[in-house]
């Protein structure tokens, strides 16, 4: 099956008691045993639910793996990974990276006795020296967030497997239509859910694929044990969003080409970050690894003054001031005092991270009238 009609067919099939096309919304908590443990394959829904399996199972198709596993947020799947882990044991991290993803790492599991080591990780010679005993995940974001650079996925994928570390990609950004980190060699795939796979902005909900029967399993248990599973309705509407996947990714990645381009030649505008264009630093690992360049951009104001960048996104209308991405609708927001303020403003602005940038999830309306809409708040500072 090739990827369109696997993410409309894959893990589905017409129910079987009325034929009904769409899979149902399985909304119940348990399920009626003939005798203990003679049962139809489900006992409770939160080992597991038919709604939500047909959505794993598309999930583990479109990744190009064979488990996936959800959980009611993209958070919720990070926080499993981590938890396969025991205290003294160290992960390495992009230094870029959700906020959220930050926080957890330094917030919560640094208490519980992990090692985190931040790194850039665009710049894999550095990645070794950072390896030791304890090294057990190597975490990506690629492209990251919000400063869209990119981690070459089969360079550390090699790394990875040279010395037996785990290595997990988040693949939010780019989404399994763009890249597909399993066959490029990493060991699992993590998504936000709830930004282009489900694509309408509204479910929150993450995700993991792996291919690898052990991991798989204990992945598995953790699911179970600590219970952070979605709804059945929510995996539905995932369900049914990953249906224009690929449609919407086109349309995504076409308008975000046109805005960065104007961006660019606009005056009062610094840097772009697109990792479409030429001189992007890692254009050339993006254009090997991904089949486009994704919906986001980032840019920040030149003279880089943070009340230019807020009256910028207070004055945009189609572009909606508002956390997350990804959805039909364009965003816009500003990281450092939104999506990434759990950050250090020190470490934020090491990255990037500046009081001006702005980072757009460009969606997909008429890109005529999306480039008015930043023209006229551009203007206006
Ligand atoms: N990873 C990335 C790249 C994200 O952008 C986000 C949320 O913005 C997350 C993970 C966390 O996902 P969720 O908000 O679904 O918990």
């Amino acid at each position: 099956m090739k990827f369109a009609t696997k993410t409309i067919h894959a893990g589905q099939q017409a129910d079987q008691t009325t034929g009904a096309i769409m899979t149902p919304i399985y909304q119940t908590s348990t399920y009626i045993q003939e005798s203990p443990g003679k049962h139809k394959g489900y006992e409770y829904s939160r080992t597991g639910n038919p709604t939500r399996k047909a959505l794993e199972d598309n999930l583990a198709s479109l990744e190009n793996g064979k488990y996936g596993l959800c959980f009611g947020s993209g958070l919720a799947a990070i926080d499993t990974v981590i938890k396969l882990l025991s205290p003294g044991d160290e992960v390495i991290s992009t230094n870029d990276l959700y906020g959220g993803t930050y926080r957890i790492f330094t917030k919560i599991f640094k208490n519980y006795g992990i090692k985190f080591h931040f790194v850039g990780l665009d710049n894999v010679t550095k990645l070794e020296s950072y390896i030791n005993k304890r090294t057990k995940i190597i975490w990506a974001e690629t492209p990251t967030n919000p400063m869209l650079n990119i981690s070459d996925i089969e360079s550390i994928g090699k790394i990875s497997k040279k010395y037996n570390i785990t290595f997990v990609v988040d693949n939010t950004f780019a989404t399994p239509y763009l890249q597909k980190p399993l066959d490029l060699g990493a060991d699992i795939v993590m998504h936000s859910l709830t930004k282009y796979m489900g694509g309408h902005s509204d479910v929150v909900m993450g995700a993991l694929v792996c291919k690898n029967d052990l991991l798989a399993e204990k992945l598995y248990f953790l699911q179970n044990s600590c219970g952070a599973i979605p709804s059945p309705m929510d995996s539905f509407l995932v369900l049914r969003g990953i249906k224009t996947l690929h449609i919407r990714m086109q349309r995504h990645c076409k308008n975000a080409k046109i805005i960065a381009h104007f961006l660019k030649d606009h005056p009062k505008v610094g840097n772009v970050y697109w990792p479409g264009f030429e001189s992007h630093p890692n254009h050339l690992i993006a254009k090997k690894q991904m089949s486009d360049y994704g919906g986001m951009v980032s840019f920040n104001i030149k003279g880089n003054k943070l009340t230019d960048a807020i009256s910028v996104v207070s004055n945009t209308h189609y572009f909606s001031l508002a956390e997350s991405l990804g959805g039909v609708e364009s965003l816009c927001g500003h990281p450092a005092s939104m999506t990434h303020a759990a950050i250090p403003k020190i470490e934020r602005e090491k990255t990037g991270v500046v009081d001006s940038l702005i980072r757009l999830s460009v969606g997909i309306e008429d890109s005529e009238d999306l480039i008015d809409d930043l023209k006229q708040a551009l203007e206006k500072i």
